[in-house]
């Protein structure tokens, strides 16, 4: 068992479950969830189907077998929770003639911010979670994204299909088009990945409120928001993107009223940190979310939102006048490095660091010799060292992903460095 349960292997047991299984979860009479990367849910009506959220392109397929084999009626709307990959990939498999498909409108913007900075997000989504970089062709302009929505909305949308009330909501968090599907009838709410936003079980993870392979502002100040309309609804069961249902007003109440109040201590306490004059690493390291939460750091880390929130709020400046200027610190490393007498005695720092525990700070001594000489093997082996010491101690899955990316490219740096073309007789 690797050392911590991977995003992948919750999604892997998930997806097992979907295709062993022929037949879609029913979680009461006329909604089927189809539990694959990204939930699919089918909500039927004598008059047609509305089917919320279409997984990734990848699984949509197996959604879509599990959902119809339940009911084969004709698909009136697609609804969208948000604009994220693993949501929006199986439209067009479940498109008919005539089939409305509504998005709160902060989609469009969403789904072309992503398409214009498609060669940004690629490698990071590969770094992120493993996998190769998706081919991206010649860049398709600002506003270059297919927009399959046909109606979208601000505040509110409602309509009626088969005698059953539809009522959405604009409930931005995870993403600025997030929205909640509300059916008053059943007491569901459908609330995209503004809960669950990766499905982890119980206890619940914090939340990213910043992503690490990039993203604009999670306002938290919105998502609190957004939890409290939906506490509002007093729904009995939640339906989420990813993983369960939750299921009974009490029990949902105790798990979001936790989780949007552990976003709003973060958020407070950052905010009162800047009113004081703290700098962002300073309140990363003191802002702690207190146990009483019972929140793990499994998805979203708290000192990465304390950072998300303080750049949200203020940006890249930092009030040092030489951030200002376009000479970054690393452009004085290979000084260091000389004033050290030679890369040796700063690789030998790095190793005395980690030795006392300090593995980032490692890290970093073994930047400033590699801004002296790339293939600088001692300090590369240092710190494939350093990011070992951090990936035995970790326990995100995100940050994972990253060690280990950290872990290939300095592998490959190493192999490069060690090639002699003579001693291989080329
Ligand atoms: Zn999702």
């Amino acid at each position: 068992m690797p050392r911590i349960l991977t995003l992948a292997f919750i999604l892997s047991v998930q997806i097992a479950d979907a295709q062993i299984s022929s037949n879609a979860i029913k979680i009461r009479d006329s909604v089927y969830m189809a539990p694959v990367t990204g939930n699919v849910y089918l909500v039927t009506t004598p008059a047609g189907n509305v089917v919320i959220d279409t997984a990734t392109a990848a699984m949509a397929p197996d959604a879509k077998k599990l959902l119809t084999g339940e009911n084969h009626g004709p698909v009136k709307y697609i609804i969208l929770t948000h604009g994220h990959a693993d949501h929006i990939g199986g439209i067009s498999l479940w498109k008919e003639a005539g089939t409305q498909i509504i998005a709160q409108r902060n989609y469009v913007e969403f789904v072309n911010y992503v398409t214009r900075l498609d060669g940004f997000f690629s490698p990071r989504n590969a770094a992120a979670f493993g996998g190769l970089p998706d081919e991206i062709g010649p860049w398709r302009g600002n506003f270059g994204a297919k927009i399959d929505p046909t109606i979208l909305f601000n505040e509110k949308y409602e309509f009626e299909l088969g005698g059953l009330k539809f009522e959405l909501f604009s409930t931005p968090g995870e993403t600025p088009d997030h929205l909640t599907v509300w059916i008053p009838a059943y007491k569901i709410a459908f609330m995209g990945d503004n809960y669950a936003g990766a499905g982890i079980p119980e206890p619940m993870s914090f939340p990213n409120i910043y992503t690490l392979r990039g993203t604009k502002p999670r306002w938290a100040l919105d998502w609190i928001k957004s939890i409290d309309t939906v506490l509002a609804l007093k729904p009995e069961i939640v339906l989420s993107g990813h993983g369960d249902p939750i299921v009974g007003n009490a029990e949902i109440t105790r798990r979001l009223m936790r989780f949007r109040d552990a976003i709003q201590y973060v958020h407070d306490e950052v905010v009162k940190g800047m009113n004081s004059g703290k700098d962002v690493y300073t309140l990363m390291q003191e802002i702690k979310l207190p146990s009483s939460y019972n929140l793990s750091e499994s998805f979203g880390k708290v000192s990465w939102s304390v950072r998300g929130i303080y750049d949200g709020y203020a940006g890249w400046f930092d009030t040092n006048p030489a951030t200002m200027y376009e000479e970054p610190p690393s452009s004085v490393y290979p000084d260091l490095v000389k004033l050290a007498g030679g890369p040796d005695p700063v690789v030998q720092m790095a190793l005395q660091k980690l030795a006392e525990g300090k593995p980032v700070e490692a890290l970093h001594l073994t930047d400033v010799v590699l801004a002296y000489d790339a293939k600088n093997s001692a300090a590369l082996k240092a710190r494939l060292k350093a990011l070992d010491y951090l990936e035995q101690k970790c326990r995100n899955f995100i940050e994972e992903g990253w060690l280990q990316y950290g872990i290939a490219k300095a592998k490959e740096r190493l192999a490069s460095s060690n090639y002699h073309p003579l001693a291989s007789g080329q």
